[in-house]
């Protein structure tokens, strides 16, 4: 007999396409002369890259 798969295969994340954080550049250089940039992880999949391949609806993080 078989049995269903027990854990799940991880997928790219459709969203930021597996890059899941970004560096954001504020536009502007702070006094020591460097780019400040902001860090952001991708909201579908939480700064993860990959997404449950079973379809999970979670909540967004507050
Ligand atoms: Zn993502």
């Amino acid at each position: 007999m078989t049995h269903p798969t027990a854990t799940p295969t991880p997928r790219i994340c459709p969203d930021c396409d597996g890059f899941a954080t970004v560096a954001i550049s504020t536009g502007g250089r702070d006094r020591h002369g460097h780019l400040p940039t902001l860090t952001i992880d991708c909201r579908s999949c939480n700064g993860q890259g990959t997404v449950p391949a079973r379809r999970v609806r979670e909540g967004a993080r507050a």
